[in-house]
Protein backbone atom coordinates (compact mmCIF):
# COMPACT_ATOMS: atom_id res chain seq x y z
CA UNK A 1 0.00 0.00 0.00
CA UNK A 2 1.73 3.53 -0.82
CA UNK A 3 2.87 6.07 1.01
CA UNK A 4 1.28 9.25 2.26
CA UNK A 5 3.38 12.15 1.37
CA UNK A 6 3.48 15.42 -0.14
CA UNK A 7 4.10 13.58 -3.25
CA UNK A 8 1.46 11.21 -3.43
CA UNK A 9 -0.82 13.90 -2.87
CA UNK A 10 0.32 15.88 -5.82
CA UNK A 11 0.36 13.08 -7.83
CA UNK A 12 -3.64 11.67 -6.89
CA UNK A 13 -4.55 15.72 -7.37
CA UNK A 14 -2.73 15.68 -10.35
CA UNK A 15 -4.35 12.39 -12.02
CA UNK A 16 -8.08 13.08 -11.05
CA UNK A 17 -7.68 11.29 -7.54
CA UNK A 18 -8.51 8.35 -8.91
CA UNK A 19 -5.42 6.00 -7.28
CA UNK A 20 -6.55 6.19 -3.89
CA UNK A 21 -6.74 2.35 -2.43
CA UNK A 22 -8.99 1.89 0.98
CA UNK A 23 -7.05 2.33 3.93
CA UNK A 24 -7.46 -1.46 4.70
CA UNK A 25 -8.87 -4.82 3.36
CA UNK A 26 -11.97 -6.35 3.66
CA UNK A 27 -10.96 -9.98 4.03
CA UNK A 28 -13.25 -12.69 4.58
CA UNK A 29 -11.92 -14.30 7.99
CA UNK A 30 -9.64 -17.34 8.13
CA UNK A 31 -10.21 -20.81 9.75
CA UNK A 32 -7.08 -20.30 11.99
CA UNK A 33 -4.87 -17.67 13.29
CA UNK A 34 -1.83 -17.18 15.75
CA UNK A 35 -3.81 -14.47 17.66
CA UNK A 36 -7.60 -13.21 17.64
CA UNK A 37 -8.14 -9.94 18.50
CA UNK A 38 -11.55 -9.31 19.75
CA UNK A 39 -13.06 -5.73 19.47
CA UNK A 40 -12.20 -3.20 16.67
CA UNK A 41 -11.99 -0.09 18.96
CA UNK A 42 -8.54 1.84 19.56
CA UNK A 43 -7.41 -0.91 21.76
CA UNK A 44 -8.05 -4.18 19.36
CA UNK A 45 -6.53 -1.95 16.73
CA UNK A 46 -3.67 -0.58 18.13
CA UNK A 47 -2.45 -4.16 19.89
CA UNK A 48 -2.81 -5.95 16.55
CA UNK A 49 -0.42 -2.71 15.49
CA UNK A 50 2.17 -3.46 18.04
CA UNK A 51 1.89 -7.61 17.38
CA UNK A 52 2.72 -7.47 14.20
CA UNK A 53 5.25 -4.33 14.32
CA UNK A 54 7.00 -4.82 17.44
CA UNK A 55 6.72 -8.52 17.88
CA UNK A 56 6.86 -9.72 14.14
CA UNK A 57 3.04 -11.68 14.68
CA UNK A 58 1.37 -11.02 11.50
CA UNK A 59 -0.80 -13.78 11.38
CA UNK A 60 -3.70 -11.83 13.58
CA UNK A 61 -7.44 -11.14 13.21
CA UNK A 62 -9.34 -8.13 14.56
CA UNK A 63 -12.46 -9.06 15.26
CA UNK A 64 -15.39 -6.23 14.73
CA UNK A 65 -19.10 -6.75 15.73
CA UNK A 66 -20.02 -3.01 13.99
CA UNK A 67 -17.83 -1.46 11.74
CA UNK A 68 -14.48 0.49 13.03
CA UNK A 69 -14.86 3.45 15.01
CA UNK A 70 -18.47 2.09 16.24
CA UNK A 71 -17.65 1.98 20.25
CA UNK A 72 -16.04 4.43 22.53
CA UNK A 73 -13.08 5.46 20.42
CA UNK A 74 -15.63 6.71 17.80
CA UNK A 75 -17.41 8.84 20.87
CA UNK A 76 -14.93 10.23 23.40
CA UNK A 77 -13.94 13.54 23.77
CA UNK A 78 -10.51 13.27 22.79
CA UNK A 79 -8.50 14.35 26.07
CA UNK A 80 -5.03 12.82 25.87
CA UNK A 81 -2.94 13.35 29.26
CA UNK A 82 -0.33 12.02 31.72
CA UNK A 83 -1.08 14.06 34.98
CA UNK A 84 -1.33 11.09 37.50
CA UNK A 85 -0.19 10.98 41.10
CA UNK A 86 0.61 7.04 41.57
CA UNK A 87 3.69 5.91 39.67
CA UNK A 88 1.96 3.40 37.79
CA UNK A 89 -0.22 5.25 36.07
CA UNK A 90 2.00 8.03 35.38
CA UNK A 91 4.67 5.44 34.30
CA UNK A 92 1.78 4.30 31.76
CA UNK A 93 0.22 6.95 30.85
CA UNK A 94 3.73 8.53 30.41
CA UNK A 95 4.60 5.77 27.95
CA UNK A 96 1.42 6.56 25.79
CA UNK A 97 2.16 9.96 25.85
CA UNK A 98 5.43 9.60 24.16
CA UNK A 99 3.83 7.14 21.83
CA UNK A 100 1.44 9.89 20.79
CA UNK A 101 3.99 12.15 20.15
CA UNK A 102 5.62 10.30 17.51
CA UNK A 103 2.19 8.72 16.64
CA UNK A 104 1.08 11.06 12.83
CA UNK A 105 5.26 9.98 11.40
CA UNK A 106 4.84 5.93 13.16
CA UNK A 107 1.51 5.42 11.50
CA UNK A 108 2.06 7.47 8.60
CA UNK A 109 -1.47 8.89 9.40
CA UNK A 110 -2.19 12.45 10.22
CA UNK A 111 -4.09 11.58 13.80
CA UNK A 112 -4.16 15.63 14.31
CA UNK A 113 -2.33 15.39 17.99
CA UNK A 114 -2.40 18.51 18.61
CA UNK A 115 -0.81 19.79 22.19
CA UNK A 116 -2.77 22.02 23.48
CA UNK A 117 -2.32 21.70 27.26
CA UNK A 118 -4.71 20.36 29.66
CA UNK A 119 -5.61 22.76 32.73
CA UNK A 120 -7.07 21.70 36.17
CA UNK A 121 -8.96 23.85 37.95
CA UNK A 122 -8.61 24.45 41.65
CA UNK A 123 -11.52 26.41 43.36
CA UNK A 124 -10.42 26.11 47.10
CA UNK A 125 -6.87 26.42 48.67
CA UNK A 126 -6.92 22.84 49.57
CA UNK A 127 -7.78 21.50 46.24
CA UNK A 128 -4.65 23.67 45.11
CA UNK A 129 -2.61 22.17 48.09
CA UNK A 130 -3.83 19.01 46.21
CA UNK A 131 -3.02 19.66 42.38
CA UNK A 132 0.16 20.95 43.70
CA UNK A 133 1.14 17.48 45.40
CA UNK A 134 0.05 15.85 42.16
CA UNK A 135 2.06 17.99 39.84
CA UNK A 136 4.99 17.36 42.44
CA UNK A 137 4.65 14.04 42.41
CA UNK A 138 4.46 14.36 38.45
CA UNK A 139 7.55 16.24 38.31
CA UNK A 140 9.53 13.78 39.88
CA UNK A 141 8.93 10.75 37.32
CA UNK A 142 9.87 13.63 34.97
CA UNK A 143 6.45 14.44 33.85
CA UNK A 144 5.79 18.16 32.67
CA UNK A 145 3.60 19.91 35.43
CA UNK A 146 3.58 23.63 35.95
CA UNK A 147 0.76 25.49 38.57
CA UNK A 148 -0.72 28.50 37.50
CA UNK A 149 -2.11 31.51 39.60
CA UNK A 150 -5.48 33.23 38.94
CA UNK A 151 -3.92 35.65 36.59
CA UNK A 152 -2.40 33.36 34.01
CA UNK A 153 -5.15 31.50 34.05
CA UNK A 154 -7.06 34.73 33.36
CA UNK A 155 -4.71 35.78 30.34
CA UNK A 156 -4.68 31.97 28.87
CA UNK A 157 -8.65 31.59 29.25
CA UNK A 158 -10.07 34.98 28.40
CA UNK A 159 -13.72 33.83 28.21
CA UNK A 160 -13.55 31.82 31.93
CA UNK A 161 -15.00 33.99 34.65
CA UNK A 162 -12.24 34.16 37.20
CA UNK A 163 -13.82 36.73 39.34
CA UNK A 164 -13.97 36.71 42.94
CA UNK A 165 -17.97 36.83 42.40
CA UNK A 166 -18.05 33.63 40.31
CA UNK A 167 -20.74 30.88 41.64
CA UNK A 168 -16.90 29.11 42.29
CA UNK A 169 -14.13 31.44 42.57
CA UNK A 170 -10.83 29.99 40.83
CA UNK A 171 -7.86 29.80 43.05
CA UNK A 172 -4.92 28.33 40.68
CA UNK A 173 -4.55 25.65 38.67
CA UNK A 174 -2.36 22.87 37.19
CA UNK A 175 -1.86 22.37 33.62
CA UNK A 176 0.26 19.63 32.22
CA UNK A 177 1.56 21.92 28.53
CA UNK A 178 2.04 18.30 26.65
CA UNK A 179 -1.36 16.98 26.80
CA UNK A 180 -3.78 17.30 24.02
CA UNK A 181 -6.29 16.15 21.77
CA UNK A 182 -5.80 14.04 18.74
CA UNK A 183 -8.87 13.25 15.94
CA UNK A 184 -10.34 10.17 17.32
CA UNK A 185 -11.39 8.52 13.97
CA UNK A 186 -8.30 9.41 12.35
CA UNK A 187 -6.74 7.08 14.89
CA UNK A 188 -8.52 4.41 14.65
CA UNK A 189 -8.29 4.47 10.49
CA UNK A 190 -4.26 4.88 11.24
CA UNK A 191 -4.11 1.94 13.40
CA UNK A 192 -6.12 -0.28 10.96
CA UNK A 193 -4.39 0.86 7.85
CA UNK A 194 -0.96 0.43 10.10
CA UNK A 195 -2.14 -3.48 11.03
CA UNK A 196 -3.32 -4.10 7.76
CA UNK A 197 -0.63 -2.85 5.99
CA UNK A 198 1.79 -5.40 8.27
CA UNK A 199 -0.69 -8.45 6.71
CA UNK A 200 -3.31 -8.01 9.92
CA UNK A 201 -6.92 -9.33 8.65
CA UNK A 202 -9.76 -6.69 10.29
CA UNK A 203 -13.07 -8.11 9.87
CA UNK A 204 -15.90 -6.08 10.67
CA UNK A 205 -20.10 -6.88 10.89
CA UNK A 206 -18.23 -10.24 12.74
CA UNK A 207 -19.28 -11.07 16.00
CA UNK A 208 -17.93 -13.22 18.82
CA UNK A 209 -20.58 -15.00 20.01
CA UNK A 210 -18.99 -17.89 21.98
CA UNK A 211 -15.75 -19.50 22.91
CA UNK A 212 -14.09 -23.07 22.21
CA UNK A 213 -12.27 -24.46 24.64
CA UNK A 214 -10.35 -27.57 24.91
CA UNK A 215 -11.12 -27.87 28.93
CA UNK A 216 -10.26 -24.82 30.36
CA UNK A 217 -8.33 -23.64 27.49
CA UNK A 218 -9.38 -20.91 24.89
CA UNK A 219 -9.05 -22.65 21.11
CA UNK A 220 -10.85 -19.84 19.57
CA UNK A 221 -14.03 -18.14 18.78
CA UNK A 222 -17.62 -18.81 17.27
CA UNK A 223 -18.77 -15.64 15.60
CA UNK A 224 -21.26 -14.75 13.66
CA UNK A 225 -19.47 -15.74 10.46
CA UNK A 226 -18.57 -18.97 11.49
CA UNK A 227 -15.82 -20.85 13.77
CA UNK A 228 -12.57 -19.70 13.80
CA UNK A 229 -9.41 -20.94 15.91
CA UNK A 230 -6.56 -19.77 17.54
CA UNK A 231 -3.53 -20.32 19.49
CA UNK A 232 -4.36 -17.19 21.53
CA UNK A 233 -7.14 -15.06 22.33
CA UNK A 234 -7.28 -11.78 23.21
CA UNK A 235 -10.01 -9.46 24.61
CA UNK A 236 -10.51 -5.70 24.38
CA UNK A 237 -13.93 -5.07 24.00
CA UNK A 238 -14.39 -2.18 26.60
CA UNK A 239 -17.92 -1.75 27.78
CA UNK A 240 -18.71 -5.22 26.42
CA UNK A 241 -16.07 -6.90 28.44
CA UNK A 242 -19.07 -8.04 30.98
CA UNK A 243 -21.03 -10.03 28.50
CA UNK A 244 -18.15 -11.54 26.44
CA UNK A 245 -16.60 -12.65 29.39
CA UNK A 246 -19.69 -14.17 30.13
CA UNK A 247 -19.65 -16.05 26.59
CA UNK A 248 -16.66 -17.62 28.48
CA UNK A 249 -18.25 -18.63 31.63
CA UNK A 250 -17.09 -15.85 33.63
CA UNK A 251 -19.38 -13.66 35.36
CA UNK A 252 -17.77 -11.95 38.47
CA UNK A 253 -15.34 -9.15 36.54
CA UNK A 254 -14.55 -6.68 38.99
CA UNK A 255 -16.11 -3.84 35.95
CA UNK A 256 -19.43 -2.52 36.12
CA UNK A 257 -20.34 -0.96 32.50
CA UNK A 258 -22.40 2.78 33.11
CA UNK A 259 -22.91 5.51 30.06
CA UNK A 260 -20.84 8.36 29.80
CA UNK A 261 -22.59 11.58 27.67
CA UNK A 262 -20.32 14.17 25.65
CA UNK A 263 -21.64 17.60 23.80
CA UNK A 264 -20.62 19.32 21.14
CA UNK A 265 -21.85 23.06 20.63
CA UNK A 266 -22.55 24.76 17.55
CA UNK A 267 -19.30 26.39 16.32
CA UNK A 268 -17.49 29.48 17.51
CA UNK A 269 -14.68 31.22 16.81
CA UNK A 270 -11.36 29.94 18.58
CA UNK A 271 -11.85 31.04 22.52
CA UNK A 272 -10.47 28.09 24.19
CA UNK A 273 -7.08 26.67 23.51
CA UNK A 274 -6.72 24.42 26.01
CA UNK A 275 -8.41 21.38 27.63
CA UNK A 276 -10.36 23.05 30.92
CA UNK A 277 -11.72 20.67 33.83
CA UNK A 278 -14.15 22.26 36.56
CA UNK A 279 -13.02 21.50 40.20
CA UNK A 280 -16.72 22.02 41.89
CA UNK A 281 -18.30 19.11 39.87
CA UNK A 282 -17.27 16.66 36.96
CA UNK A 283 -17.34 19.06 34.40
CA UNK A 284 -14.51 19.11 31.31
CA UNK A 285 -14.60 21.18 27.77
CA UNK A 286 -12.13 21.70 24.88
CA UNK A 287 -12.73 23.43 21.22
CA UNK A 288 -12.55 21.29 18.35
CA UNK A 289 -10.63 22.55 15.67
CA UNK A 290 -13.78 22.62 13.67
CA UNK A 291 -14.82 25.54 16.21
CA UNK A 292 -17.39 23.23 18.22
CA UNK A 293 -17.28 23.53 22.16
CA UNK A 294 -16.85 19.61 22.95
CA UNK A 295 -17.93 18.95 26.85
CA UNK A 296 -18.98 16.55 29.19
CA UNK A 297 -19.37 15.35 32.49
CA UNK A 298 -20.33 12.70 35.06
CA UNK A 299 -21.29 9.33 33.81
CA UNK A 300 -25.24 8.63 34.25
CA UNK A 301 -24.97 7.14 37.49
CA UNK A 302 -26.80 3.49 36.80
CA UNK A 303 -25.43 0.28 35.31
CA UNK A 304 -26.37 0.32 31.51
CA UNK A 305 -25.58 -0.82 28.30
CA UNK A 306 -27.28 1.33 26.15
CA UNK A 307 -25.07 3.58 23.69
CA UNK A 308 -27.39 6.71 24.98
CA UNK A 309 -27.31 9.36 28.15
CA UNK A 310 -30.36 10.48 30.00
CA UNK A 311 -31.58 14.05 30.57
CA UNK A 312 -30.65 14.64 34.31
CA UNK A 313 -26.86 14.19 33.58
CA UNK A 314 -27.68 16.98 30.44
CA UNK A 315 -28.69 19.46 33.05
CA UNK A 316 -25.59 19.18 35.38
CA UNK A 317 -23.35 19.08 32.52
CA UNK A 318 -24.95 22.53 31.20
CA UNK A 319 -25.15 24.04 34.41
CA UNK A 320 -21.58 23.63 35.36
CA UNK A 321 -20.48 24.95 32.17
CA UNK A 322 -22.13 28.00 33.15
CA UNK A 323 -21.04 27.85 36.44
CA UNK A 324 -17.87 28.65 34.55
CA UNK A 325 -18.60 30.48 31.55
CA UNK A 326 -21.67 32.59 31.68
CA UNK A 327 -20.98 33.72 28.28
CA UNK A 328 -22.32 30.39 26.88
CA UNK A 329 -25.48 30.77 27.93
CA UNK A 330 -26.93 31.01 24.63
CA UNK A 331 -25.06 29.02 22.84
CA UNK A 332 -26.67 25.92 21.04
CA UNK A 333 -25.77 22.43 21.75
CA UNK A 334 -25.59 20.59 18.51
CA UNK A 335 -25.65 16.91 19.39
CA UNK A 336 -24.99 14.84 22.28
CA UNK A 337 -24.43 10.83 22.27
CA UNK A 338 -23.26 8.18 25.00
CA UNK A 339 -20.27 5.30 24.61
CA UNK A 340 -20.60 2.67 27.29
CA UNK A 341 -17.62 2.37 29.74
CA UNK A 342 -15.76 -0.27 31.61
CA UNK A 343 -15.55 1.14 34.40
CA UNK A 344 -13.30 -0.95 37.35
CA UNK A 345 -13.03 -1.37 40.96
CA UNK A 346 -9.75 0.99 41.11
CA UNK A 347 -10.29 3.32 38.36
CA UNK A 348 -7.09 1.76 36.61
CA UNK A 349 -7.22 -0.57 33.83
CA UNK A 350 -6.63 -4.16 33.33
CA UNK A 351 -3.79 -5.34 31.11
CA UNK A 352 -3.52 -9.07 31.64
CA UNK A 353 -2.69 -12.51 30.89
CA UNK A 354 -5.26 -14.79 31.42
CA UNK A 355 -7.85 -15.35 33.40
CA UNK A 356 -8.02 -18.76 31.49
CA UNK A 357 -5.40 -20.67 29.58
CA UNK A 358 -5.00 -19.24 26.04
CA UNK A 359 -6.90 -15.85 26.80
CA UNK A 360 -6.04 -12.13 27.27
CA UNK A 361 -7.83 -9.43 28.50
CA UNK A 362 -7.65 -6.01 28.16
CA UNK A 363 -10.33 -3.39 29.77
CA UNK A 364 -11.15 -1.66 33.00
CA UNK A 365 -10.83 1.67 30.84
CA UNK A 366 -12.98 4.01 32.39
CA UNK A 367 -13.54 6.89 30.98
CA UNK A 368 -9.80 7.45 30.45
CA UNK A 369 -8.77 4.97 28.06
CA UNK A 370 -8.33 6.97 24.62
CA UNK A 371 -5.19 8.71 26.04
CA UNK A 372 -4.62 5.24 26.77
CA UNK A 373 -4.76 3.57 23.05
CA UNK A 374 -1.03 3.63 22.08
CA UNK A 375 0.39 2.09 25.50
CA UNK A 376 -2.36 -0.09 26.11
CA UNK A 377 -1.81 -1.74 22.65
CA UNK A 378 2.02 -1.80 22.73
CA UNK A 379 1.86 -3.39 26.47
CA UNK A 380 -0.68 -5.79 25.33
CA UNK A 381 0.98 -7.46 22.38
CA UNK A 382 4.03 -7.50 24.34
CA UNK A 383 1.98 -9.43 27.01
CA UNK A 384 0.32 -11.73 24.32
CA UNK A 385 3.96 -12.22 22.90
CA UNK A 386 6.03 -13.27 25.90
CA UNK A 387 3.04 -14.67 27.99
CA UNK A 388 4.35 -12.03 30.87
CA UNK A 389 3.51 -8.31 31.36
CA UNK A 390 6.01 -5.61 30.22
CA UNK A 391 6.99 -3.65 33.67
CA UNK A 392 4.23 -0.60 32.27
CA UNK A 393 1.41 -2.91 32.99
CA UNK A 394 2.51 -5.45 35.51
CA UNK A 395 0.84 -3.50 38.32
CA UNK A 396 -2.46 -3.55 35.96
CA UNK A 397 -2.43 -7.14 36.11
CA UNK A 398 -6.34 -8.95 37.43
CA UNK A 399 -4.81 -10.90 40.30
CA UNK A 400 -4.25 -7.09 42.04
CA UNK A 401 -8.00 -7.26 43.32
CA UNK A 402 -6.92 -10.44 45.11
CA UNK A 403 -3.61 -9.36 46.02
CA UNK A 404 -4.45 -6.22 47.62
CA UNK A 405 -2.39 -4.20 45.47
CA UNK A 406 -4.99 -1.84 43.80
CA UNK A 407 -3.93 1.59 42.31
CA UNK A 408 -6.92 3.72 43.42
CA UNK A 409 -5.16 7.25 41.76
CA UNK A 410 -8.36 9.13 43.16
CA UNK A 411 -8.87 7.38 46.26
CA UNK A 412 -12.18 6.70 46.17
CA UNK A 413 -12.51 3.11 47.14
CA UNK A 414 -14.31 0.10 45.46
CA UNK A 415 -16.79 2.51 43.86
CA UNK A 416 -16.66 2.64 40.18
CA UNK A 417 -19.15 4.80 38.71
CA UNK A 418 -17.22 7.02 41.19
CA UNK A 419 -13.67 6.62 39.76
C1 LIG B 1 -18.54 10.16 25.91
C2 LIG B 1 -17.17 9.63 26.18
C3 LIG B 1 -16.10 10.51 26.32
C4 LIG B 1 -14.82 10.03 26.56
N1 LIG B 1 -13.80 10.93 26.64
C5 LIG B 1 -12.52 10.49 26.79
C6 LIG B 1 -11.45 11.40 26.75
O1 LIG B 1 -11.64 12.62 26.57
N2 LIG B 1 -10.19 10.92 26.93
C7 LIG B 1 -9.95 9.60 27.13
O2 LIG B 1 -8.80 9.23 27.30
N3 LIG B 1 -10.96 8.69 27.11
C8 LIG B 1 -12.24 9.10 26.93
N4 LIG B 1 -13.27 8.19 26.90
C9 LIG B 1 -12.99 6.76 27.12
C10 LIG B 1 -12.49 6.06 25.86
O3 LIG B 1 -13.27 6.40 24.75
C11 LIG B 1 -12.53 4.54 26.08
O4 LIG B 1 -11.94 4.21 27.31
C12 LIG B 1 -11.79 3.76 24.97
O5 LIG B 1 -12.19 4.22 23.70
C13 LIG B 1 -12.10 2.29 25.14
O6 LIG B 1 -11.29 1.49 24.32
P1 LIG B 1 -11.63 1.11 22.79
O7 LIG B 1 -11.33 2.28 21.93
O8 LIG B 1 -10.90 -0.11 22.44
O9 LIG B 1 -13.19 0.84 22.91
P2 LIG B 1 -14.30 0.65 21.79
O10 LIG B 1 -14.10 1.61 20.66
O11 LIG B 1 -15.62 0.68 22.48
O12 LIG B 1 -13.97 -0.79 21.24
C14 LIG B 1 -14.52 -2.00 21.70
C15 LIG B 1 -15.06 -2.71 20.49
O13 LIG B 1 -15.43 -4.04 20.82
C16 LIG B 1 -16.49 -4.39 19.96
N5 LIG B 1 -17.18 -5.56 20.49
C17 LIG B 1 -17.93 -5.66 21.62
N6 LIG B 1 -18.42 -6.89 21.76
C18 LIG B 1 -17.97 -7.61 20.69
C19 LIG B 1 -18.14 -8.95 20.27
N7 LIG B 1 -18.91 -9.82 20.96
N8 LIG B 1 -17.53 -9.36 19.11
C20 LIG B 1 -16.77 -8.48 18.39
N9 LIG B 1 -16.59 -7.20 18.75
C21 LIG B 1 -17.17 -6.76 19.89
C22 LIG B 1 -17.35 -3.13 19.97
O14 LIG B 1 -18.25 -3.10 18.86
C23 LIG B 1 -16.30 -2.03 19.92
O15 LIG B 1 -16.05 -1.56 18.62
C24 LIG B 1 -14.59 8.63 26.69
C25 LIG B 1 -15.64 7.74 26.55
C26 LIG B 1 -16.92 8.22 26.27
C27 LIG B 1 -18.06 7.26 26.11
Amino acid sequence: MAEYSAFSLLKNALTGNKDWKPAWRKPDPKASYDVIVIGGGGHGLSTAYYLAKEHGITNVAVLEKGWLGSGNVGRNTTAVRSNYLLPANTRFYEHSMKLWENLSHDLNYNVMFSQRGCLNLAHTPGQFDDLARRGNAMRHLGVDAELMTTAEIARLVPAIDVSGSARFPIVGGLMQRRAGTARHDAVAWGYARGADRRGVDIVENCEVTGFLRDGDRITGVTTTRGEIRAKKVALAVAGSTGRVMQLAGIDHMPIESHVLQAFVSESLKPIIDTILTFGMGHFYISQSDKGGLVYGGDLDGYNSYAQRGSLPIVDEVMSEMLALFPGLARVRMLRSWGGVCDMSMDGSPIITTGPLPGMYLNCGWCYGGFKATPASGWCFAWTIAKDEPHEFNAPFMLDRFYRGLVIDDKGQGATPRLH
